[in-house]
């Protein structure tokens, strides 16, 4: 086992707040590091925008902000053409707002479709969708070291199904969709399909314009960089703009905002899935990481975080032979998102004990130990050095 070279993105390492001390960082799916610029914007937005500007800064700037950083978000990560994309509430609230425009857009359809491992929000919001919408939830049982493919899909789909829900990278396994492929599934059958994609932006290259994806959401606090609980994204396919509409009427979202008029009309676009008044402060460390990947390409942070998980696999293969430790992620690395994941009966303990080391991987039942690798902030040598920590503690825990 040798290790990789570092590689030409190794210098953008330095650009991360903290990227030079020796904590190991493995958890950069749940929450990116800062860049080091983001302090800076912060403190200028604070000193010259808030504290200058002060309510003209809505004028200004502010009330656009949700849309322009949703303009360079599409072009740099979704593949998204202008005026498809906003940035807005959190996930989980985007999520309803997307379900329930797509299951009005679809009268008469009895289903939703959702697979029984993916994230918990995605599934409980679904749910509450479907009983207040007189709905049934279709569920598709997955392998948990794997995710849905299109034969589950097929059998899954059919003239009944309004909606179907699906994350691109499976939050435990890494499992990749082929997320073209299982859109036409859905398309076949008439029915309209919501991705997530938080564990994809900003790690695997998107092209939703191109894949004929009706909706999407994903979070800005992982492979974005956000901050935490920095706001989500969403994007709507110009040809459902105008015929989908939401149900938080807000006054933001309203044609007209500051006409306060007596009843709602959805604005034309993709301001119409807005609805109170955005949250900017949360918005500002976004475009740093943006700006980044701009810089750097989709198509080389792919290349790297391929060459992550894939090092990260065989460095445990190596290290934990003999031991019980499973691989629960797709080896093959077209199948594989950033992350890689290792299931021991023990992993949450070696979990806690890591964390007390500044060993950095997250937990999730059961019994997986989540490696999630960065890619324009972690090295190879990391990844190396806290795979033979996470040895050294379980080979304590088991004698
Ligand atoms: C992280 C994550 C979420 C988080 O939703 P929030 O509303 O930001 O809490 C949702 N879905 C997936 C797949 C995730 O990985």
């Amino acid at each position: 086992m040798t290790r990789p070279e570092e590689g030409p993105l190794a210098s953008y390492r330095d650009r991360f707040v903290g990227a030079d001390s020796p904590l190991v960082y493995f958890d950069g799916n749940s929450l990116g590091r800062p860049l080091k610029v983001t302090g800076p914007r912060l403190a200028r937005f604070v000193e010259e925008e808030w504290g200058g500007r002060l309510i003209r800064g809505w004028d200004e700037r502010w009330f656009d902000l949700p849309r322009t950083i949703g303009d360079e978000l599409g072009r740099v990560v979704l593949g998204a053409a202008p005026g498809q994309a906003a940035i807005g509430d959190s996930t989980t609230v985007l999520l309803y707002k997307l379900m329930r425009a797509a299951v009005a857009a679809r009268p008469g359809r009895t289903e939703i479709v959702v697979d029984r491992d993916n994230f918990p929000t995605d599934r409980y919001v679904a749910d509450g969708v479907a009983r207040e919408c007189g709905l049934t939830l279709r569920w598709i049982d997955v392998d948990r070291a794997a995710g849905v493919t299109a034969s589950l899909l097929e059998s899954a789909v059919g003239p009944d199904t309004a909606l179907v829900v699906l994350s691109h990278v499976a939050y435990r396994s890494a499992w990749l969709a082929d997320l073209p492929e299982l859109t036409r599934i859905a398309h076949d059958a008439g029915a309209l399909v919501l991705w997530d994609l938080c564990h994809s932006a900003g790690s695997v290259p998107l092209a939703l314009d191109d894949w004929g994806v009706d909706l999407a959401v994903g979070c800005t606090y992982k492979y974005l960089n956000g901050g935490p609980g920095s706001p989500a994204f969403c994007y709507v396919a110009r040809h459902h703009l105008d015929s989908l509409t939401q149900p938080i009427q807000g006054w933001m979202g309203a044609v007209d905002p500051f006409l306060m008029g007596p009843t709602y009309a959805p604005a034309a676009g993709i301001r119409r899935f807005l609805s109170g008044t955005p949250p900017i402060v949360g918005m500002l460390a976004v475009q740093d990481m943006v700006e980044l990947i701009d810089e750097v390409g989709m198509a080389a942070v792919r290349e790297k975080s391929v060459a992550l998980t894939s090092y990260a696999i065989e460095v445990a293969d190596e290290l934990f032979a003999g031991r019980g430790v499973v691989v629960a992620s797709p080896r093959d690395p077209a199948l594989r998102g950033g992350h890689v994941t290792l299931d021991h009966p023990l992993m949450r303990e070696v979990t806690a004990a890591l964390w007390e080391q500044d060993v950095i991987p997250d937990y999730r039942d059961p019994g997986g130990l989540r490696i999630g690798l960065s890619p324009l902030s972690t090295s190879f040598e990391e990844v190396e050095r806290g795979l033979e920590r996470t040895r050294e503690v379980l080979d304590g825990l088991t004698g």
